[in-house]
This record gives C-alpha cells, structure tokens and sequence, in this order.
C-alpha cells in the first residue's frame, strides 16, 4: 500500500479521499490554487503545495506543478477525484513517465472511452447494446441530416467529446436539424475542443441507469449494481439513489452483466461508471437499455453506492491502484436498503439557476442525521472558480420510503446563510409525488419545474422575527444588566418602533411594541400578533404565539437577515434607510453580467438591431454556460466587452441606443 498520495482536486471530493486516505493510515498532499489558500481540502491534509492562481487552467490543470509536487512531497501516487484531470491521458502519460502511479484506470482504457463515438463502436463490438444512431467518421452536414431522417425524429446531437450535459441538441423535425448541428459543434468545440458530432434516437421517456464497475491489474472486474440518476435539469444529475426503483431481477442482473463486459473489453482497472439509458415507455425491461458512455473515474454520486453495500470505494481504488486484487468477488459484493444523494449548490432556483457566489456566513449541515460530504466549512467562500457545490447529502434506510423520508428531513435541517442554495428546491422534489412512487424518468424536472422552485409564502412569524431581529430587541442587554433581561422588554422602551424590512422587493414598516417580559405585539399584514420569546440565544429561537409554541433560526447578514422556519429558509432584507430604491435608472437598457464569468461567445455589434428575449451573450462561469437576452427591442448602442473577456458580476456588457434613437437608425 501507498505511504503518501497526492490529491489532485479540490472541494468535497478532495476531503473525501483524504478521510479514506487516513484510515488506512496513508499520509496526505493537498494541491491548492490562491483562491483556495485556506480551503478545507488545505486543512485535512498533513502537507500543501500551492501551485498557481484561481483559475483551474492555472493551477488544477497544471500537469507539470503537480507532478513538481509529487516528487517535492515523496507523494508515490495521485488521486484525480473527478473532474479537472481525472479522465485526462495525458496526464496519466506523465505520471508514468515519472514513476508516479495515477489511482485510476490506464490512458489507454480513459482513451478508449474518451470520445463517445468510438466508445459506442467499441461497446457495439463487445455485444453491449448502444443508443441506435449513427456515430462514425463522416460530418458532411447533408449526409448527417440523411443519418437523421434515418434514425427518426426526434434525434439527439452529440459533441463526441462532451460532458457535463454540454453540446447536446434535441431536434424534433428536419428543418431544424442544420442549425442544431451548428450549434452542437460549436458548443463541441469552444467547451471541448472538438466540434465533430454523433446522433442518437432521443428516447421521449428514459430513465438514467449507471453501474458502478470496479477492475484490478489481475485481470478481474465486478459491478457493485445499480444508481439511477434520472432526476436531472438540463442533463445534470439533481438527486441520485441507488437501488433504481422497480428494477425487476432479470434486468439488474442483465445491466450488471453488460457493464462488466464492457469494463473486460477495455481491461479496465479502478472505478468506472458505465452509463445506460433505459427506454421506459413501457416499464422498465431487459431488452431496453443502452450503452451511453462511460465514465473513467470515480463519479460524485459514488455514495449511494456506498451505503447499499457498505464497501468504500476510495479503499477499493487506493488497493487495487498499489496492485492487490479486488477485496471481493462478485459473489461476495451484496447490497441492501436504500440510499439517497441530493446535491446541495450555491445557486438561485428562481432566477433559472443562476449559480450564487458569497460568504457562508452561516453553515450548519445535517452532520447527525445523514452523511454529509463537503468541502466548505462556515466562513468559506463560494468563489466564482470552481463549481459551486456546498455539499452532498446522503442519507440510508431500509426501504425507499424511510431513505426519501430522511432525505427530507435532513435539507430541512440544513441552514445556510450568505449564499441562495438549491435547498428547497431540492426538498420540494423530495415532497414530489411522482417522485416519492418511483415514478422518475429524466423529463420530470422539467414537466413540473414551476411548481419545484414556487418560493413558499412568507409566514407571518418570519416577518415579525425578522422585525425583532432587525430593531435589536432580541438580544441580551448590557452584561451588567442584573435581571438579564432583553433590550426592549423595559417598561420604558415600550414605545412603539418601526422595522423597514425589505420582503421580496416590497419595503414594509413593521410596527413592533414591546410589553415586557419578553412579550411584543407585531403588526402584520392579516392584524396584530402577539409573541413570547422563551429562548433567544445566537440566533436560536423558541417562541410562542397564538398559543402555539414553535422554534426559528435567524442569522444576521449584512444586509439581509436569513430566517429558517419549518424547514425553509427566508432571506428578508435590511435596506438602507437612507438610500433611495436601488433601481439604477436605465438599467433596462443595459445587460449586466449577474456573476463574474468568461464571454464565451457575443453575438451582435454596435448598431445592429436586436429584439426582446434575443440572445445575445453566452457568458460561462461555474462550469455552466448562461445565456443573456436582450431587455427590449431596440438597437445596440455600445459593446463594452469582447469574447474572452473575464468580467466581474455587475459589469456592464451591453448597452441598448435609447429609445428616441432607435427611431432614427
Ligand atoms: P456525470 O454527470 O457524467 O456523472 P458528474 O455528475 O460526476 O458527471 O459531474 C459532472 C461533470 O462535471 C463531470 O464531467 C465532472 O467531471 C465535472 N465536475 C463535477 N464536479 C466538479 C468539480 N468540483 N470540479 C471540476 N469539475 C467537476
Ligand atoms: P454527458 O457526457 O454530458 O454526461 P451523456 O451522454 O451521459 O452526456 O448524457 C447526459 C444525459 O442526457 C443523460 O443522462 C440523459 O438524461 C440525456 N440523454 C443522453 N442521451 C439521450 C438519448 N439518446 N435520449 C434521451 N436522453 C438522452
Ligand atoms: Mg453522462
């Protein structure tokens, strides 16, 4: 077994292995960018190295810092994770070369898989079945769309070097097929550096169906069954389980059987994820499922797979890299119960996911009911480098029901302040019926996306909190205070006062009056409301109201406070009394950038006419592409950006010709 390893990754994934990495007594090197100087992978680990700036290209992508690092540190092998270069072979050529073995399969087999066109030839010749479709050499745009019409629409294009969900077009009908193959290669091959395309049936009602591979060097391979990761948002896995719901036997063991199969033809070594879509038109069957790719590394969702069979899958990579054969053989890998990972993001399900930058100004996870995997602590940022992942939540049970159920309860345990989170969203699908019978396929997302990221209403008790918290009237008067009493419960403070709460772009003066004995009288919307502050310690609150007795959490922004009710969190501004509305004047002219991001791609110049909604800038950050459209008919009046261009959040990208002038051009 190894002595040291080199983490080659950053965030939750880098902690994850490290945790393993320690239990069987295995020293650690962290690798760090600037922006990750007092990051927690830095933390864990017994040594660190920085290697270069934020950006990922500077630092995580450098081959040659690490390896630098690996022979400073004494390290004998490196640990990917996934992502950055964890399915690079190149990167795994200069490990060789140096004498530093890559915990992960060999650039040949990440070669073989690397391209999903040659993957599927490879898998075809195998006997494993693939997604009908044409994948071969030709990308004559005419003999595509022949390729189309062959396979029927509705088809699917595909960057062959994609991932990620990016460089995918559905196209329904042949008239549109051209400009989605343009589009497709143009995503192929700004994202990937390949523009050239595969095409596959676009099945209408599939389910997304991984297996969990493992190989050694001896020449052995096993599966560890099944995941289904069909609750997705734009190709994007959102809450993985692992058993997938409703499996019958026959079919399990027939997935498991074309997934070691496909590892064996590639003479695969280390964790791998083969994945299949399933055509469940007609229920799940063992005569309707599909080779789509394969993954050659650890995938984020591995937990799952985890909890059913109680194997570590970081200890099976760490043995079979330092060269023992699999701890177990096929008979012996059993699973049992069921098990659930959402992920937790930094990101604003309201405003079409718009990833969220900021301060965790306030972190408390659902450490003792679920197994939390993170790379942040309370503090941290959520900076605008990497992918904005808080954490993952797992959770077991003994049957689906009692896994979801802990689910649940564990997001609605979860607090976060200082940065929007895709928490209740993630908690509404928990609560979504379709979901809670099984019944997933990879388009329920988007079927209910409406009613998934509703904002609950704000509950009176969360506004007259808020005012308590906002005038101060919460918190402990002066230490010398003989009876610890609470500012504002004196008699002589029980004069009226005003909190100027900002609700959800409204400002509202909630009146408050103080009783004493740490009684207030509210004035809401639906009348006045009396409360009783039992408890208030930190932010902790137990307090009674209409004879009811119930329990909050409200944390202090700088400029907002977060209020965490009945398991949703509300975030209620605190505005300047001084400063006037924010609107800026003419900002419905202007696009600005809502984060810090790279322009990918600036589709009009000065002067050009432009209509409402037309796209105009693809701005990339948190390896995310979003679209920016513009406010208004009019004409372009100024470009202030270029492509390639880094911009902070709040910059002004664009500006429309004002309206009068559009007239005369
Ligand atoms: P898939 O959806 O194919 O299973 P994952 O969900 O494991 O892939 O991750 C999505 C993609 O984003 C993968 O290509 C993965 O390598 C990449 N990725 C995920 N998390 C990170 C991260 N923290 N840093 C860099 N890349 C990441
Ligand atoms: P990536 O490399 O981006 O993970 P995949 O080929 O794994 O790309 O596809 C990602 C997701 O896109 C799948 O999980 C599935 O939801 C959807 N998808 C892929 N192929 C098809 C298809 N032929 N028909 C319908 N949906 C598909
Ligand atoms: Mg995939």
């Amino acid at each position: 077994m190894f002595k040291k390893i080199l983490i080659a990754n950053r965030g939750e994934i880098a902690c994850r292995v490290m945790e393993t990495a320690r239990k069987l007594g295995i020293k650690t090197v962290a690798v760090y960018s600037d922006a990750d100087a007092s990051a927690k992978h830095v933390a864990m680990a017994d040594e660190a190295y920085r290697i270069g700036p934020a950006p990922v290209a500077e630092s995580y992508l450098k081959i040659d810092e690490i390896i630098k690092v690996c022979q400073q540190s004494g390290a004998q092998a490196v640990h990917p994770g996934y992502g950055f270069l964890s399915e690079n072979p190149d990167f795994v050529d200069a490990l060789d070369a140096a004498g530093i073995t890559f915990i992960g399969p060999s650039a040949d087999a990440i070669r073989a898989m690397g391209l999903k066109d040659a993957a599927k030839a490879l898998m075809e010749k195998a006997g494993v079945p693939i997604v009908p479709g044409y994948h071969r050499e030709t990308q004559d745009p005419g003999f595509l769309k022949i390729q189309a019409g062959k396979i029927g629409y509705p088809v699917l294009i595909k960057a062959r070097a994609g991932g990620g969900g990016k460089g995918m077009r559905r196209v329904d009908t042949a008239d549109e097929f051209i400009t989605a193959l343009q589009a497709a290669e143009r995503e192929g091959l700004t994202s990937f550096g390949d523009g050239r395309v595969l095409i596959e049936k676009y099945l209408t009602k599939p389910r997304h169906i991984e297996v969990q591979v493992f190989g050694d060097n001896h020449g052995n391979a096993v599966h560890l069954f099944e995941r289904d990761c069909s609750l997705q948002r734009r190709h994007q896995k959102v809450i993985e389980e692992a058993p997938a719901p409703d499996m019958p036997e026959e079919m399990r063991a027939a997935m498991g059987e074309a997934a070691v199969k496909a590892a064996k033809a590639i003479g695969y070594s280390g964790a791998g994820t083969i994945e299949f879509i399933a055509d469940v038109s007609e229920g799940l069957r063992s005569d309707r499922f599909y080779f789509m790719e394969m993954n050659t590394r650890l995938q984020v969702e591995h937990p799952v797979t985890e909890m059913i069979t109680g194997e570590d899958l970081v200890e099976w990579q760490l043995r079979v890299a330092s060269g023992e054969p699999l701890p177990k053989t096929q008979d012996d890998i059993t699973f049992s119960g069921w098990a659930f990972e959402a992920r937790l993001y930094a990101e604003d399900a309201a405003k079409g996911f718009l990833p969220a930058i900021g301060t965790l100004d306030h972190l408390k996870l659902p450490e003792d009911t679920a197994r939390v995997d993170s790379g942040v602590r309370s503090g941290d940022e959520i900076s605008p480098f990497y992918d904005p992942m808080i954490a993952k939540v797992v959770t077991f049970g003994g049957t689906r029901d009692v896994a979801l159920g802990k689910l649940l309860a564990a997001l609605e345990a979860t607090e976060v302040a200082g940065c929007v989170t895709n928490a209740g969203f993630l908690a509404a699908l928990c609560r979504h019926e379709g979901f809670a019978k099984g019944d997933v396929d990879t388009g329920l997302i988007g079927r209910d996306l409406d009613t998934l990221i509703e904002e609950p209403a704000l509950p009176d008790d969360a506004i007259a909190l808020a005012a308590l918290t906002a005038l101060g009237l919460t918190k402990p008067a002066g230490s010398n205070d003989p009876f610890d009493t609470l500012a504002g419960w004196r008699i002589w403070s029980a004069s009226r006062q005003f909190a100027l709460l900002d609700i959800r772009g409204d400002r509202m003066d909630v009146e408050v009056q103080a009783l004493g004995n740490r009684r207030f009288s509210v004035h809401l919307e639906n009348g006045i409301k009396n409360y009783t502050l039992l408890e208030a310690a930190q932010g902790r609150y137990i307090y009674e109201s209409d004879g009811h007795r119930a329990s909050a959490v409200v944390i202090e922004g700088k400029s907002n406070l977060t209020v965490f009710l009945n398991g949703n969190a509300y975030v209620i501004g605190l505005p300047d009394m001084l400063s006037a509305d924010d609107e800026t004047a003419g900002a419905g002219d202007q696009l600005i950038a809502p984060m810090p991001g790279l322009v990918k791609v600036l589709s009009a110049q000065a002067g050009d006419k432009v209509s409402k909604d037309q796209p105009l800038v693809i701005l990339e950050a948190m390896k995310m592409e979003h679209t920016l459209k513009a406010p208004r008919d009019g004409v372009l009046g100024e470009v202030l950006v270029r492509e390639g261009d880094q911009v902070t959040d709040g910059t002004i990208l664009l500006a429309l010709a004002a309206e009068d002038s559009d007239a005369a051009a």
